[in-house]
């Protein structure tokens, strides 16, 4: 599968009741043979917008990190578990999880990251692959809110730039 059919399906999916107050969904976006894949939990309202992922505050956030850390944007595949905004931005329910858990699998079995950084708990829950190093962190949302969460987000992302 490529990542342009993993698109189509997300595109026209109806598994959850998500995609029904939705402008765009978000399947993501990057280079196809990425090293490093970055997983939100699902798009938020400037995301929906332009169904791209990661380009509102938070994304504005992970941008600085990664650029402090000399990690370039546009060699990262970047993603979420849940591939459409949610009503009044909460957090996704265990079944729509589970409908959506599907296509960030298949893209990381088209991709074949060497890395996935898996940012929130949300995102935790995203299907393991083999011969894949998953590294979890907190969202950057958390990070920006909370020192201690932010702390810990810049040393994961230190640690991160040294297994790259
Ligand atoms: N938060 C996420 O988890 N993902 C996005 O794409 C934006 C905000």
């Amino acid at each position: 599968m490529t990542l342009a059919d993993i698109n189509k399906r997300i595109q026209t999916c109806r598994k959850c009741r998500l995609w029904q107050n939705t402008k765009h969904p978000v399947p993501g976006e990057g280079p196809a043979n990425a090293e490093l894949m970055l997983v939100g939990q699902n798009p938020g309202a400037e995301e929906d917008k332009t169904g791209k992922p990661f380009v509102g505050r938070a994304g504005k956030f992970l941008n600085k990190v990664l650029a402090e850390n000399g990690i370039r944007r546009e060699e990262v595949f970047i993603t979420n578990l849940v591939k459409h905004l949610s009503p009044e931005n909460r957090k996704p329910l265990p079944d729509e999880i589970e409908a959506c858990a599907p296509y960030v699998e298949e893209q990381i079995k088209t991709i074949k990251p060497r890395i996935v950084m898996l940012m929130g708990k949300v995102a935790w829950q995203t299907p393991r692959v083999k011969g894949v190093i998953y590294v979890e962190t907190y969202h950057p949302s958390a990070a920006m809110r909370f020192t201690k969460m932010r702390k810990r987000f810049l040393e994961d992302f230190k640690a991160l730039k040294k297994l790259l």
